[in-house]
């Protein structure tokens, strides 16, 4: 397995709105099976890091590297360098993202979301694209609400229904922004387990979370970010339990 390429290496990556510079050279480097927890205050930049990865939002300068495939941006003075938006569609592919709103299709049934990208993005026959989406979400869960529309299931299982929609992508890297944050309490469980089962199994991951006895079991690193820039980066055990900078500890210090 030495010479696959590395699920996602970003480089320096800079991103500012208006005059309000949000990402001040973030880096990071995910290898199989690696889960990055990135932690910090709200406003620090940490959805704004996850959407320039998969292209969300244009990055300003920075190098990202999704399983061998470069993009790189850069700031011109006289404009931008024109995206190739085909490459731009290919790297999104690879990374699949689930949002805190679960963001599922409130017109499409369950599985009709499940299988809509991988039919009109991948190009997969529709019956096998049936039947993979089918053992999704048996996966998690939800094999008895496939032809349930999204208000008709809970927060819960809209959101573990949100992962399978991600899982049938195949992605290389699976992209969490506080995916249990809008969840009522009781919900939090379910979808939680069925992330750490993705971790065991050996997916890589990026989650942004406020969950720390997640990022303290389940994390390879955790990455704490302050105005955009990492603070703190390293083992769960020792960015959580023996913070070096005050601003960590500060941020910690509710759960000390
Ligand atoms: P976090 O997810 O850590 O709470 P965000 O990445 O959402 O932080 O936001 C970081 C900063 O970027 C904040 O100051 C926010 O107001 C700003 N920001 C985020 N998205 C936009 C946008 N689309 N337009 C302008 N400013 C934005
Ligand atoms: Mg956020």
């Amino acid at each position: 397995m030495a010479d696959q390429p590395i699920p996602l290496v970003i480089n320096d990556l800079h991103k500012r709105f208006g005059d309000n510079p949000v990402l001040k050279g973030l880096s990071l480097e995910a290898h199989q099976g690696d889960v990055i927890s990135l932690i910090g205050a709200s406003g620090s930049g940490k959805s704004t890091f996850l959407r320039c990865m998969n292209l969300l939002e244009r990055p300003d300068a920075g190098d990202i590297v999704v399983h061998g495939e470069h993009i790189s941006f850069r700031q011109l003075r006289n404009g931008r360098v024109p995206a190739d938006w085909k490459q731009v569609e290919r790297i999104r592919a690879k990374l699949s993202m689930v949002f805190q709103n679960f963001n599922l299709w409130a017109h499409l049934t369950l599985l009709q979301n499940v299988i809509e990208a991988p039919i009109h993005v991948l190009g997969v026959p529709k019956r096998e694209a049936r039947e993979r989406g089918m053992a999704l979400l048996e996966r998690v869960g939800l094999s008895d609400r496939a032809d349930y529309f999204p208000a008709q299931l809970s927060g819960g299982q809209q959101q573990r229904g949100a992962i399978a929609r991600a899982l049938a992508m195949e992605p290389e890297v699976m992209l969490f922004d506080e995916p249990t944050s809008a969840l009522d309490p009781e919900l939090v469980g379910g979808v939680l387990k069925v992330m750490r089962e993705l971790a065991e199994e050996g997916r890589t991951m990026i989650v942004v979370t406020h969950e720390m006895d997640f990022a303290r079991d389940v994390s390879s690193q955790v990455m704490f970010l302050h105005q955009g820039r990492v603070e703190e980066s390293g083992k769960p055990q020792d960015v959580l339990n023996n913070p070096r900078s005050e601003r960590l500890k500060q941020f910690l210090a509710p759960s000390f």
